[in-house]
């Protein structure tokens, strides 16, 4: 018997070594891994960088918890808010933990407790975020959940219009729902969100907590959309596979969490904000993003040219294809070619390089899913 709780469906496999877009099993077989330990590795396993980072802070300095003045924490945020219209950041440790971050918030500034969120939506396992989540398979045999969260329909502008009341606080959503499909949000949703939050003074988190860092080929993914939110929350790629997570906010809530409100000992811990720090200098420029943008584009004309049906979704490098066979199947199949990926909702595959995936690695990808799915 396993001395861990089975909690996970792990695979059979075992890594012991990475590289860029490779992993390395303990058998000595190479896969590529197109899941990036689920859009947290976006510059690849161990980049020389991230390792100096880690090498030279960890002789500096590792903790010293928030009792005390942190410049280095205040640089992050600074270069996580740079031209945006959002003033200020919290750090913590993983997405759920920011998603809590942003309800506590949300709640406090607003004095309203009913929030919107939506079906298929995922936003974490802790008892706040796990009850934002608009999926009942993540609350059952939990027990009463928070009971403030109405789950509506994802891109449903005229459902969304009637369901606000003077007692909606707050909307929450996922520019990409990517756990539940790769489901992008529409322009019509968009608009509609951004006119009733406008009308009628409601508090907008946007999560993207797996769409930012430059996943979706913007530094954030709502800035491709009308979508200004009070509050985003971040972790996955912002760490590039250290641990850290954030929730950043408009000048107008700063008040709101004041001395003593909220906290995490860990939260922006001096080892965690310089990987962080090193993730953003490599990633927020023009020529990072642009060279996201070309590699998405190389990836879907591949897709569309090497497979019999192609039905790609997502924006930059979270992408999807929906699949007719069993999507267990499919993940299984890839393995044994040597591709990683992951499923998505139920009949979506995940497509997640690193951000810095070359066309040659996403040729040798398109192979596999060819020679896979055709
Ligand atoms: C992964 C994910 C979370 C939860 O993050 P954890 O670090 O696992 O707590 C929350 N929201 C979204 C959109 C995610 O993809």
């Amino acid at each position: 018997m396993s001395a861990l709780f089975q909690n996970y469906g792990r695979r059979p496999v075992h890594f012991v070594k990475g590289s860029g877009s490779y992993v390395w099993d303990d058998r000595g077989d190479r896969f590529l891994d197109f899941t990036s330990g689920i859009a947290v590795l976006a510059l690849g396993h161990c980049h020389p960088k991230l390792v100096q980072t880690i090498q030279a802070q960890s002789e500096k300095l590792w903790h010293t918890s928030n009792l005390f003045t942190s410049t280095e924490q205040e640089q992050l945020a600074a270069d996580l808010v740079e031209e945006t219209h959002l003033s200020h950041a919290f750090f913590c440790n993983s997405g759920t933990e920011a998603n809590e971050a942003a309800i506590k918030l949300a709640r406090k500034y607003t004095k309203k407790h009913k929030m919107i969120t939506f079906n298929n939506s995922f936003h974490g396992r802790t008892f706040g975020a796990m009850s934002a989540t608009g999926q009942e398979k993540v609350h059952s045999d939990f027990g009463p959940i928070v009971d403030t969260f109405e789950y509506l329909p994802f891109n449903e502008p005229q459902i969304l219009q009637h369901a606000i009341d003077d007692e909606t606080g707050a909307i929450m959503l996922e520019m990409i729902q990517g756990e539940g499909g790769v489901n992008a949000i529409t322009d019509e949703f968009a608009e509609m969100i951004q006119s009733i939050c406008d009308e009628k003074g409601i508090l907008l988190i946007i999560d993207e907590v797996q769409t930012g860092i430059a996943r979706t080929g913007t530094k954030y993914a709502f800035e491709q959309t009308v979508l200004k939110p009070h509050i985003v929350t971040l972790a996955k790629g912002l760490g590039g596979g250290f641990p850290i997570g954030a929730m950043l906010g408009t000048a107008e809530l700063f008040e709101a969490f004041g001395p003593g409100t909220h906290g995490s000992t860990f939260g922006g811990n001096p080892l965690a904000v310089a990987v962080a720090q090193t993730v953003i200098d490599l990633t927020f420029n023009e020529a990072f993003l642009k060279n996201v943008n070309e590699k998405s584009a190389y990836f879907q004309k591949q897709l569309a040219l090497h497979l019999l049906k192609s039905d790609v979704k997502g924006w930059g490098l979270l992408l999807g294809i929906s699949v007719d066979q069993p999507l267990a199947q499919v993940v299984d199949a890839c393995e044994k070619q040597g591709l990683l990926v992951v499923g998505a909702g139920e009949t979506t595959l995940r497509l997640l390089p690193p951000l810095n995936v070359t066309n040659a690695e996403i040729d040798e990808a398109v192979t596999i899913l060819a020679k896979v799915l055709n």
